[in-house]
């Protein structure tokens, strides 16, 4: 099996990292109650999604 010669210095390493970025969730509103929520996800806040009750949260 072939092996790299030299191990690549830190700097190597974090030079090809830069483009490694974090990227912030896309969130948006319920239709059902309002609260903010993530897309594609049934809503924390009443268990909505898609018009329907997908679970019943429980109470706090
Ligand atoms: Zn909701």
């Amino acid at each position: 099996m072939p092996n790299p010669k030299r191990r690549h210095s830190k700097a190597r390493s974090a030079k090809r990292r830069t483009h490694y970025k974090a990227v912030s969730p896309s969130v948006s509103t319920c239709s059902n109650c309002g609260e903010i929520k993530l897309q594609h996800r049934a809503c924390p806040n009443c268990g909505a999604y898609k018009g329907r009750t997908m679970f019943v949260p429980k109470s706090a």
